[in-house]
């Protein structure tokens, strides 16, 4: 027997983001615990935005676990709340996502390091780094500063220690602005995943006394600076390998019917980025176009030379959505639209 540190991890009631929260539990266990193994949990909801302080207990349903790479025998755990009578929490979205094994996600965080205040790397006293040219992809003190390269390297080390499936990352547009993207087949996987990455950069940076700034434009509007998105790309098992001109268009004015059912859930302060310049599509149009990077849904080559098969990107989710509740959104639209 040994003791396991299990960290229950869920999301908040906060609006219109959501926060991640987490405490311990200590449990004995032969081996690492699989997900059956697990003990439900609860909380106090008064101090989460989730029930009033006269019946304040939720419930933590273990729906994923990742081995703790920062930890001896420590486990994450991934949980949906839960009302005491055991039905979904308001706050759960993941309980909204229809099951689908074959569903494939592919999320493309951007994020920005903040410190004191403002981007890693900017003055400490105000103003600007010289402008956007050659952060993207860079390399060397004057592009990415002294602790960045660190701080994303160390987290990638980690999510891949956890089994998290990372594809890639990279030093984005704007100075202190990074990326990573995260791929899971099932309808719930990449979600998952994306929220446990965003917990362990968040606590990875508590010990540099940086913060993590998801929100879509940090630097506001009026500047010559990037937003962040979180493009999202999708495929079903009908997309890969039936797909088709007439199903895609078909598709395609599904999205267009439900594009404000889609912008609801893509993230808060969107007409921010939405803008139709920086590589976006206004936020009250929905086109999609192939490799057009100013698009709301951008149709890889691949796609229309294999026939009308593979995945799309919609490139309208922002950096501060939360992807069960995109990843619930595109399943639905799809499955409004009737296959073969
Ligand atoms: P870009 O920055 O050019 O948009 P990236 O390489 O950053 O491209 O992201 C492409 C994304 O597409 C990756 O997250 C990848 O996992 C995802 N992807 C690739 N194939 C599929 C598929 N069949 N279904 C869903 N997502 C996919
Ligand atoms: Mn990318
Ligand atoms: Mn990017
Ligand atoms: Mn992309």
């Amino acid at each position: 027997m040994a003791k396991y540190k299990l960290e229950y991890i869920w999301l908040d009631g906060y609006e219109p983001v959501a926060n991640l929260r987490g405490k311990t539990q200590v449990k004995d266990f032969d081996t690492f615990p699989s997900l059956a193994e697990l003990p439900m949990w609860g909380f106090d909801g008064s101090s989460t935005r989730q029930a009033e302080g006269k019946s304040s207990d939720c419930l933590l349903k273990p729906v994923a676990c990742y081995p703790d790479p920062t930890k001896t025998n420590g486990v994450l755990v991934m949980c949906e709340v839960m009302m005491p009578d055991g039905t979904p929490h308001p706050t759960n979205a993941r309980a909204t996502i229809l099951d689908d094994p074959d569903a494939w996600f592919g999320f493309e965080q951007e994020y920005f390091l903040y410190q004191d205040g403002v981007p890693l790397g900017f003055p400490a006293g105000g103003g600007f780094p010289p402008p956007q040219g050659e952060y993207y992809t860079g390399v060397g003190y004057k592009n990415v500063g002294d602790i960045a390269r660190e701080i994303v390297d160390t987290h990638l080390d980690l999510c891949l220690e956890a089994g998290i499936n990372h594809e890639g990352i990279n030093a984005e547009v704007a100075k202190g602005q990074w990326e990573f993207q995260i791929f899971g087949k099932g309808s719930k996987t990449a979600a998952d995943q994306v929220w446990m990455a965003r917990y362990l950069l968040l606590r990875l940076c508590e010990k540099y006394g940086v913060d993590v700034n998801w929100h879509c434009k940090p630097l506001g509007k009026d500047v010559d600076w990037n937003g962040s998105g979180m493009h999202s790309n999708f495929s079903t098992k009908y997309l890969r390998e039936v797909g088709g001109k007439e199903y895609f268009e078909a598709l395609m004015a599904a999205f267009d019917k439900y594009k404000n059912e889609h912008i609801a859930v893509y993230g808060p302060d969107n007409h921010l980025r939405l803008t139709g310049l920086h590589e976006t599509q206004s936020i009250d149009k929905f086109n999609y176009g192939v490799a057009n990077r100013g698009a709301s849904i951008r149709v890889p080559h691949s796609f229309v030379n294999n026939d009308y098969k593979g995945y799309l990107e919609d490139r309208r989710p922002n950096s501060q959505g939360d992807p069960y509740k995109i990843a619930s959104r595109i399943l639905q639209t799809i499955a409004t639209v009737p296959t073969k």
